[in-house]
């Protein structure tokens, strides 16, 4: 049972250094710490075996090995793409979802909020509003969950997602805390270009990041070219419409060379035609050079909203239209749909964060 205590990784470089000293412990046994509360397949305090044991009692009785305790797994019918059900101290629940590439890359889907106030229509998540942000601790600790198994068979997290609950640039201090803890070699060690952060179209979150000086990608979720329909299905779009979106996301890629990723998720009937994905590219195109978007398509996943999903044909013929303009664009069919980890399926359906 999680009891009230922080977690080691809610705690600062800082802090843990002046605890130690108050143990006249040497600076050295922080970075020891550090590199088993990243790296290692320990499952708490008592397993750190270069540690003296009055130390590792006087941490376990200090803080907790972990923020989120997990309640269940569940993994697709392939067996690849898993997703846990965690639960954190308040009783609250998140998901988090492990999607391994061939054995060639780990990627880790995490949440930053329990719950997500943003609404969109599409979305299961949005369903549940906002529990609550997270911690960066409780961020971290998302990965540390995965990262221990892979450690088990030499693997490691390879490439990390903000696209799981909640949206990142509502929680922006917590995510970049955990996203500077993933690329700091002492920690986790995960290059900045293997970091994403999802954004629904937070304007002011978006330019912030670009002030950041990492070279992290920016995927944004456009969903319609026009701001009747994308108002329709996301909220957001009445205070920062299309235009202004696409314009800090060109603000983006000029400051930090990366390229964007527009993120839409192909609802049938509402911005599936072909005139939709030709007003999509000039949407685009009048804001930036082609080769500096790319394109995701997502197939709607069943769920929230009640929409329906188009034929494979008349997602193909999207992606084609786009194509023809010179876009990058790749059609999607989402890992793990049939245990609900798909784009826009996570929803907690138990605990406290079901009942807000
Ligand atoms: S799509 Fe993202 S921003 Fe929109 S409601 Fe879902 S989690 Fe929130």
């Amino acid at each position: 049972m999680i009891d009230g205590s922080r977690a080691i990784s809610e705690v600062s470089d800082a802090e843990l250094l002046g605890w130690l000293r108050v143990r006249g412990e040497p600076a050295y046994r922080a970075r020891q710490i550090r590199r088993h509360t990243t790296h290692g397949t320990a499952r708490d305090f008592a397993e750190l075996s270069d540690l003296p044991k009055p130390l590792r009692d006087a941490l376990a009785g200090a803080f907790r090995w972990s923020s989120v305790e997990p309640v269940r797994e569940e993994a697709s019918a392939d067996g690849e793409t898993r997703k846990a059900l965690l639960a954190l101290r308040d009783g609250h629940h998140i998901e988090t979802v492990l999607m391994p590439h061939h054995g060639a890359r780990n990627a880790v889907c995490v949440s930053t909020q329990a719950g997500c106030p943003m609404a969109c229509a599409f979305c299961a998540t949005g369903e549940m509003g906002l529990v609550r942000n997270l911690t960066a601790g409780e961020i971290l600790d998302q990965i540390r969950y995965w990262q221990r198994e892979l450690a088990e068979r030499g693997e490691r997290v390879s490439h990390v997602v903000y696209m799981g609950m909640g949206e990142p640039f509502n929680n922006y201090d917590a995510t970049m805390a955990s996203a500077r803890a993933l690329v700091d070699p002492e920690r986790f060690g995960v290059s900045a270009r293997r970091l994403t952060v999802s954004t629904c179209g937070v304007v002011p979150g978006i330019d912030a990041l670009a002030g950041e000086g990492l070279p992290i990608n920016l995927a944004v979720s456009l969903h319609a070219p026009d701001d009747p329909t994308r108002a329709r299905i996301m909220p957001i779009n009445r205070k920062w419409g299309v235009d202004e979106v696409l314009a800090a996301a060109a603000r983006y890629v000029k400051r930090t060379k990366r390229r964007v990723t527009f993120e839409y998720v192909l609802l049938a009937g509402v911005n599936d035609s072909d005139a939709t994905a030709r007003s999509l590219a000039d949407a685009i195109q009048r804001h930036g050079p082609t080769k500096d978007a790319h394109v995701n398509l997502i197939p709607y996943n069943p769920g929230a909203g009640g929409f329906h999903r188009p034929s494979v044909a008349r997602m193909e013929r999207f992606a084609e239209v786009l194509q023809e303009r010179g876009l990058a664009a790749t059609l999607r069919i989402s890992k793990g749909q049939d245990i609900a980890a798909g784009c826009g399926q996570l929803k907690v359906a138990e605990g406290k964060a079901a009942a807000v």
